[in-house]
């Protein structure tokens, strides 16, 4: 069972100056009345909350972490000296190209920023007008050539497909746009039209399905031959670039969550905080509470684990749960049918078959 010490720390900073019409994440128009007053109650939740684990990797997320104000990132990162950290430890921050400027960076580098995570999403002018974003190829390229600058050569980028009748030349055109900025981490993610956005309410149709596969595996055929390794899902990285943070997730770890919307695990909890960032201000944060049994750790143990290119550890598997992976689910018609292969070490999804995780596991838990 999972109850070791927990070494992921995750930190939430709402604020955006522009709202996305996709977002349905957890965030409020930058105020700087209200910035520094967020932190004041995310000074105090960590206070309440850390156990004093030492901690590997942190993540600031958001929401735009950068688009807070010097003074504000200096208080945001005064609240880190409360962890016990890691020698070795990943520190993640979250940036968006309009709000990174040169005195932030120097800032991020000082205190131990060592990875950045840009969410930039598409090059065309088209489908950024439809998500409501905007970006220069120029300012990109800048932004991301004053991060190595400064040492910061650790960099994810996000990127989106799946637009209403995006073509397969315009998705080739904004893959070799990212591919050209020579980072080591991509993000791609299928664009889905969530609740309460713009998109919904204006009835926005993305791309059908069977187009939508076809750009999964012409984006992974050519990161691939890129030399970026397809290690789960939605990620790709140069070798020894993959997210440690994101991989506690998906290795179903413990972790802290700070701030408005965060979520936590810590076992036997799986716990978020309120979306409310009045009231996350105010002191009442906790909404949101998941007891798990063990069949429950079990379910999210393979879930998560499948995301993830090597799959489920057999070995590992049995030594936490002291059960073998084929007396809790019956898996071994889908490796007949080529959908999962298996190893003498591992369980995992079969080359050609990551877009279809959902069904496989509807499946597997019947
Ligand atoms: S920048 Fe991120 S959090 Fe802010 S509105 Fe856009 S998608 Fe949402």
């Amino acid at each position: 069972m999972n109850c070791s010490s927990i070494n992921a720390v995750y930190i939430h900073i709402p604020f955006c100056k522009k709202i996305c019409h996709y977002c349905d994440f957890c965030k409020v128009y930058y105020q700087d009345s209200l910035a520094m007053k967020y932190l004041m109650a995310l000074e105090k939740e960590i206070k309440d909350r850390y156990q004093g684990d030492v901690i590997k990797t942190l993540y600031i997320g958001g929401g735009t972490p950068s688009v807070l104000s010097k003074k504000e990132l200096i208080k945001l990162f005064s609240l880190l000296k409360l962890f016990k950290l890691d020698e070795e430890y990943e520190f993640t921050m979250e940036a968006n190209i309009e709000s990174l400027d040169e005195a932030k960076i120097k800032l991020m580098k000082e205190n131990g920023v060592n990875r950045v995570s840009i969410g930039i999403e598409t090059i065309s002018k088209k489908h950024q007008q439809e998500l409501g974003r905007v970006g220069s190829k120029e300012k990109v390229r800048k932004k991301i050539a004053l991060l190595k600058k400064y040492g910061i050569e650790n960099i994810n980028v996000d990127m989106m497909y799946g637009f209403c009748n995006q073509t397969e030349e315009e998705l080739k055109e904004d893959l070799d746009f990212f591919l050209s900025l020579d980072v080591p981490h991509l993000s791609l993610y299928s664009l889905m039209i969530e609740d309460n956005t713009i998109l919904k309410i204006n009835h926005y149709k993305r791309l059908q399905e069977d187009m939508d596969a076809s750009f999964y595996y012409l984006i992974e055929k050519k990161l691939k031959k890129e030399g970026y390794l397809h290690y789960e899902i939605s990620n790709y990285a140069k070798k020894g670039y993959q997210s440690k943070h994101n991989l506690v997730y998906w290795n179903n770890k413990e972790y802290y969550g700070f701030g408005a919307s965060s979520a936590s695990y810590i076992y036997p909890k799986r716990f978020c905080n309120t979306k409310s960032v009045k009231n996350y201000i105010n002191g009442k944060r906790e909404v949101d509470i998941e007891i798990l049994t063990k069949e429950d750790v079990i379910f999210y143990q393979i879930m998560l684990n499948l995301r993830k290119k090597e799959g489920i550890n057999k070995k590992e598997f049995y030594q936490l749960y002291h059960k073998k992976l084929e007396d809790v689910i019956s898996y071994k018609e889908l490796v007949e049918k080529k959908v999962l292969q298996e190893s003498k070490t591992h369980l995992s999804l079969s080359e050609g078959y990551t877009y279809v995780l959902n069904e496989v596991l509807v499946e597997l838990f019947q």
